[in-house]
């Protein structure tokens, strides 16, 4: 049964090419949300064809839904003899906008040297079109799966997420109480299971001074010397202490196994293009985002900003300013005794003929709010592609492993729903 779902693979190889091809044509540029509802219904006319019952959901409460930018959803189902397990498999159809230094069309769907180009080539056009593939090739292999299928393709993964996956868990189509396991297959490269990421805390600080004659600031307090006092501190004190601390979760890249500091933007004083006049800065802004360990945990994060820019502010009695929190994505593990790393990394082991790695993500998915909302942890991260090519110009996926990735996917699908 495995060697024929395999070869149905093989014998589909131009198509899954073809249809990702296709995928990367229609330019689902976020933001702001271009073609969404062409992408929904390209993918989803697809799995219709392959007896998938297709419906589509319209993120209708959410503000970012609207009459020029739809948020369009995509759900098939394809029912097995029983209603459970039912695995999921999403991929988000979305992609960041194409940039400068491209050599080829970006939504020209190119493929040259066995390799597909286009932007969401690898980041996650070619993961839809190995999740469609994989349930397909199981049909044709004329294989009934006792437990079912779900598809879907949703949108603005790269924006939060939240009309797309975050959507759908919140209408209970993604929950634990009807959804087993869920795999993403974005592109964490063909021999590696992604089993999660670190979190992120992004914050705002404000700094207040108090305005006067820029020939005599020694009458005021400038906000943005205060700020500096801030981003001295955390340079010279919070990152070296950053640097020390290790994560026992396998993040890749290598560096990323530590919390990391970046500064997202910094504005104060007068606009820079704007006609100057002689002022002390009386407000400054930045936004920092910081990534935490599972180890960490969001609430000795917190506390550690808070507890450095009390002890900045207590060596300068006129210094004034504010904390606020823009978002909070709590690091998110897949249980290591979940059957479904071990269902996916016995099927890379059958298929490339070496054992998987495990790893986990430097950034956050849509992982967090299959985890979150839908309270299902059996959620992994799997399919074609290298990483780091990801939003970068030329992104590109090659075929060989879209073809790979699509077996993996088939075979993991047998062992959980077969
Ligand atoms: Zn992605």
């Amino acid at each position: 049964m495995i060697d024929r779902v395999l070869a149905e693979v093989d014998r589909a190889a131009g198509e899954i090419v073809e249809f990702t091809q296709d995928l990367v044509r229609i330019p689902t540029i976020n933001p702001p949300g271009e073609a969404y509802e062409a992408c929904a219904r390209f993918i989803g006319e697809r799995l219709a064809q392959f007896e998938f019952d297709v419906e589509y959901i319209a993120a209708l409460d959410r503000p970012e839904h609207t009459r020029s930018h739809p948020r369009i959803n995509v759900i098939g189902l394809r029912s097995g003899t029983q209603p459970r397990p039912l695995v999921h498999l999403n991929g988000h159809f979305d992609v960041v906008p194409a940039g400068d230094g491209w050599t080829v069309d970006p939504f020209g769907g190119v493929v040259r040297g066995g390799r597909i180009y286009g932007r969401g080539a690898c980041d996650m056009k070619a993961g839809i079109a190995t999740a469609v593939y994989a349930a397909e090739a199981i049909r044709r292999a004329g294989v009934r799966l006792n437990g079912c299928v779900e598809i879907s393709g949703t949108v603005d993964e790269e924006s939060g997420g939240f009309a797309g996956v975050a959507f759908l868990c919140e209408q209970k189509r993604i929950a634990s109480a009807r959804t087993d396991y869920v795999i993403i297959p974005e592109p964490l490269n063909v021999d590696r299971v992604c089993i999660g990421h670190r979190g992120v805390y992004w914050f705002e600080v404000t700094t207040h001074g108090r305005v006067a004659h820029g020939s005599m600031p020694f009458l005021s307090v400038s906000a943005i010397e205060h700020m500096t006092r801030i981003v001295d501190t955390f340079y010279r004190e919070l990152v070296p202490r950053l640097g020390e601390r290790l994560t026992d979760v396998p993040v890749v890249p290598e560096l990323a196994r530590h919390p990391t500091l970046n500064i997202n933007a910094i504005e104060g004083g007068q606009r820079v293009d704007g006609i100057q006049t002689p002022c002390v800065a009386d407000r400054c802004r930045a936004i920092f985002d910081r990534r935490f360990l599972l180890e960490e945990g969001f609430e000795q994060t917190r506390e550690e900003i808070g507890g450095l820019l009390e002890r900045v502010a207590a060596t300068s009695p006129d210094m004034f300013y504010d904390l606020r929190d823009l978002l909070i994505v709590h690091p998110v593990l897949t249980p290591e005794e979940s059957p479904l790393i071990g269902a996916v990394d016995r099927s890379i082991e059958h298929v490339l003929g070496y054992p998987a790695t495990l790893v986990a993500s430097p950034g956050t998915y849509d992982h967090k709010h299959v985890d979150r909302i839908a309270g299902v942890h059996d959620c992994v991260a799997y399919g074609p592609g290298v990483l780091d090519l990801a939003h970068q110009p030329d992104e590109w996926c090659s075929i060989d492993d879209l073809i790979k990735a699509t077996k993996v996917l088939a075979l993991t699908l047998l062992t959980l729903a077969g």
